[in-house]
Formats: C-alpha cells, sequence, structure tokens
C-alpha cells in the first residue's frame, strides 16, 4: 500500500511535506481498482483508463526486439540520441510546419516526464500558472511540486477556453499558461482563432506556455490540431511543446516523449533529467525514431476505429438524455450528470458505478469539473455497448428527483 499512514513511532521515516500534500493520479487509482475487482473475478469493463487498446506498430516492435539484440542497450546522452532528436526535429518541422532543430529537443520518459521536467525548469516558487479547466489530472499536482500556483479557469459549456475569463485570471504574479489541445477529458479540439489569442494574451503579458500535444494526432473532423509555435516566431520563442508516443503509436508502455522549446530551456531540462533520470530508456528511443521515419499503416486504422467509436459513444450517451459536448479529437467523452449526482459529487457517482455496476469511469472531480464523468473509448465496440447497458440501468436505478419531479 503506497499511502499507509506513518507510523508514529518512526518519526524519522516519513515522506516530506512536499510529497505528502500530492495525492495520488485518480486515473491510474481507478484503473488499480477496477483490475483488482477482477482479479477477484467480477466482469469489470473499464473505461477509465487512458491508453490505446491497440498493439503498438508491428514496426515499432520489431526496432525494440533489434534493439535489444543488438547488445548496445547502453545510456545514452540525457538529451536521447542524436539520430532520435534529429528524428524528433524533423516530424515537428513537418507537422507543425515550422523548422525546429535538434538543439531544441530534450527526449525524455515519457509525455508526463516531459511536462513535469519543463515545469520545473520554467517555474519559480510562487509563480501563477493559469491551467483551464477541464485540465488532465497531473497538471495541478505537477505545478505545485515544482512550487507554482495553478490557478484554475473554468471553460465554456462547450468546453472550449473562455478568453475572457482567462484574460481576468491574469495577473501580476501570471507567469504562465498551460493549454491542452486536443483536451484530456473533453477531447475539445481548439480552433486555430483560439489558439492565436491564447498566444497573443501570453505575449501581451509575457508568458510561457506549455502546449501539451500527446493527442495532436487523434482529430477526426474538422480544422488539425495548432500549436501555438505556428502563430508567429514570437509565441513560437515562448513555448514549449510536449508530445510522445503514448497514445499516437500506442506505446504507453514503452515510456518515451519529448518537450521541444527554445535551446536554453531544453537543455536546462536535459540537465535536470542528467541528474533525477540519467537519460530515457535506450529500447524505447530505437522504437520510437522507427515510428517517427514513416507513419505506421496501423496508425490511420487506429484512427479510424477511435473515430467510429466516438460517435458511438457521443450517440448513445445523448440518447441517454446525457448532455455530451461534442469531442473533435482524443479518444475520451465528458457527458454531464449533474442530475445524478448526491452529495459526493462525481467521485460518488463513479464508486457507485463501479461498485454496484462493474463500470469503471473517472469522476470529473478529478479534471477540477465535478458535474461530469469521463469514459474512455480506447475500446471495442461490443465493450461500448455492453457499458451503455450497465450505464443505463445504473442512471434508471438513480433517476434523481429533480428528473422524477419533471
Ligand atoms: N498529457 C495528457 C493530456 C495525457 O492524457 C497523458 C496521458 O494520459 C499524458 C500527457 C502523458 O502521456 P505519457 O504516457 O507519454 O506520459
Amino acid at each position: 500500500m503506497i499511502f499507509a499512514a506513518a507510523d508514529p513511532e518512526n518519526l524519522a521515516m516519513r515522506p516530506n511535506q512536499r510529497v505528502q500534500k500530492l495525492s495520488l493520479s485518480t486515473t491510474l487509482a481507478l484503473d488499480a481498482r477496477a483490475k483488482e475487482l477482477a482479479a477477484q473475478g467480477r466482469d469489470v469493463i473499464n473505461m477509465a483508463v487512458g491508453e490505446p487498446d491497440f498493439d503498438a506498430p508491428e514496426a515499432v516492435q520489431s526496432a525494440a526486439v533489434a534493439a535489444v539484440r543488438s547488445g548496445k542497450v547502453r545510456y545514452t546522452p540525457a538529451e536521447g540520441t542524436a539520430s532520435l532528436r534529429k528524428a524528433i526535429a524533423a516530424h515537428l518541422t513537418e507537422t507543425r510546419g515550422v523548422a525546429f532543430t535538434p538543439a531544441e529537443i530534450t527526449v525524455c520518459h515519457s509525455a508526463k516526464h516531459a511536462l513535469s521536467g519543463a515545469c520545473l525548469a520554467l517555474v519559480e516558487p510562487g509563480d501563477e500558472v493559469l491551467v483551464l479547466l477541464p485540465a488532465w489530472v497531473s497538471y495541478v499536482e505537477i505545478l505545485r511540486f515544482a512550487g507554482a500556483v495553478p490557478v484554475e479557469v473554468p471553460s465554456r459549456a462547450d468546453l472550449g477556453p473562455d478568453l475572457a475569463r482567462i484574460a481576468a485570471a491574469v495577473t501580476k504574479k501570471t507567469r504562465g499558461i498551460l493549454i491542452n489541445s486536443p483536451c484530456n477529458p473533453s477531447g475539445y479540439v481548439m480552433t486555430a482563432k483560439e489558439v492565436r489569442a491564447l498566444s497573443e494574451l501570453a505575449e501581451q503579458h509575457d508568458l510561457w506556455i506549455v502546449s501539451d500535444e500527446i493527442y495532436r494526432r487523434l482529430v477526426y473532423e474538422g480544422e488539425p490540431n495548432v500549436s501555438p509555435v505556428q502563430v508567429s516566431e514570437r509565441a513560437r520563442a515562448r513555448t514549449v511543446i510536449i508530445d510522445g508516443a503514448s497514445k499516437a503509436f500506442a506505446m504507453t508502455g514503452y515510456r518515451i516523449g519529448f518537450c521541444a522549446a527554445p535551446q536554453e530551456i531544453a537543455m536546462s531540462v536535459a540537465k535536470l533529467h542528467s541528474q533525477l533520470t540519467g537519460c530515457p530508456n535506450m529500447v524505447s528511443q530505437a522504437a520510437y525514431e522507427n515510428a517517427l521515419a514513416a507513419e505506421p499503416r496501423e496508425v490511420a486504422h487506429m484512427c479510424g476505429e477511435f473515430d467510429r467509436r466516438r460517435r458511438v459513444i457521443v450517440a448513445a450517451l445523448q440518447k441517454l438524455g446525457l448532455e455530451t459536448p461534442w469531442p473533435r479529437g482524443a479518444f475520451y467523452a465528458f457527458p454531464r450528470v449533474q442530475a445524478f449526482l448526491d452529495a459526493r459529487g462525481s467521485a460518488g457517482f463513479c464508486e457507485d458505478l463501479l461498485e454496484e455496476q462493474n463500470l469503471a469511469v473517472v469522476p470529473g472531480s478529478a479534471f477540477g469539473v465535478d458535474d461530469s464523468i469521463r469514459l474512455s473509448y480506447a475500446t471495442s465496440l461490443a465493450t461500448i455497448e455492453r457499458a451503455r447497458e450497465r450505464l443505463a440501468a445504473f442512471l434508471a436505478r438513480k433517476q434523481s428527483p429533480s428528473r422524477t419531479a419533471r
């Protein structure tokens, strides 16, 4: 048990205040609980987990095996191998349409590692950093750990950025803004106009932008995702891109990602990681390099499947009477369930749903928005249909007084 209470007899051996204040990732905790119930023999449907249900592409697997078989699995430079950094720079230049050099890339163990490295390298104690709600579970915790004061800004009803509110949240202490498009948990993809407005705001107030683009490849309709680096040279000079292999290439367990930033910041992250973690896993670096060389054919197939499931799940949720903002990207639906909540909020809703119907989904409270729940559709259509039946049964039982009264 990770968070057992401290032994009162052993006062020396207790975690420090900074770690004690951290909360365990809700999504990982829920995933663990769902797996525990499944291990007890219960027929659990796990829609809490944020990872593709596809295997990594064949080319990725063979590159990993070849790297192991070469016998040359050694330390690499802290910032990653020269060849992978070159491949990432070329990939960014192609996909963002803005020239990048290898010196601006630091390879990390994952996007999460890149994000925490970037925050630790940028934040001074007490800096305020804007976080747009709903926000992925780790942003607030990472920022706090880095010494920042996260300032959460609610979004519009369609879960897009509320530019007036964001501008109003800027104070003299604001140093940065963290954006995530496509968004986990809402699936919202920012428009070019929104990205431009946010970049201009950052420029006006001299803020850095950390742009988490891990779901960039997973946009199913309309205009593709836009990065602040595409807005202008000035925006590019204040932006750190976070990206990686987990979602686009179904490589979650490989743990590989990167940050791309002006050289001084990229190298500061590498310096930090040289002391904390050494270097990224060499086998995964080789596998990722292969994925970037030419997009594996499996990726388009995976995206097509996600798109199909997206339409099915959103239609099903809407049919159940749950208002669901239309997700253009990522692989999550984020329906509103406020009419079904009791005093325990979305956490209690999800607890009951898991215990009663063996269906694991994530409470919106984990993302700072308590009126919703997140369902991952990185699971088969047949599973989505079974989940719909369970959710329907659950909602029927939970019919809220406000609904019955209508
Ligand atoms: N950023 C967002 C928005 C995510 O949803 C996730 C994973 O769920 C990550 C970053 C981390 O990705 P990685 O697996 O590369 O650490």
